[in-house]
């Protein structure tokens, strides 16, 4: 897989740079993340690690998981829960998190991208990025629910 060895190699060279060692705990729980291709809280990635390797507990996978994101490898991602999700997807874009199933959904919007970092938001400490959140009720739980609540969220 194409994926893995460019997700393995990223994480190579972060860890290298940084003075950090490859361990097979950091590999396991980058490389979930990475193949997810989606947006999986902390739970779902130790169940993904446990596969490969069982010994290892939902706190390893909870520091593990912070380890990355201060390292610029993944990125916490709000959801409607209290629930932390983590993104491996780091090129720019944004997300529609859905209050009801707690989904998230990557867009992309150039328009978005141009918005600039407001000078309050500087004055509360160091801003590394910025995404836009939009919450709604995404469509699978539209039909779900028989219809929407709000109208149509179309267009
Ligand atoms: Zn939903
Ligand atoms: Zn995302």
């Amino acid at each position: 897989m194409k994926n893995r060895d460019k997700a393995l190699a990223r994480l190579k060279e972060t860890l290298e740079t940084n003075g950090l060692r490859m361990t097979q705990q950091r590999i396991e729980v980058y490389l979930a993340v990475a193949a997810s291709g989606c947006h999986p809280c902390v739970s779902e990635v130790h169940e993904m690690v446990r596969e490969n390797l069982p010994t290892v507990s939902l706190d390893t996978v909870y520091r593990t998981l912070w380890k990355l994101s201060e390292l610029g490898l993944v990125a916490p991602v709000s959801s409607s829960g209290d629930r932390v999700r983590f993104d491996a997807y780091m090129r720019r874009h944004h997300h529609f998190v859905c209050a009801r199933c707690g989904a998230v959904y990557d867009f992309d919007s150039p328009s978005l991208d141009e918005i600039r970092i407001p000078e309050e938001a500087w004055s509360l400490g160091c801003v590394w990025n910025s995404h836009m959140e939009l919450r709604g009720i995404c469509l699978g739980c539209c039909n779900e629910g028989g219809g929407t609540e709000e109208g149509h969220a179309e267009g």
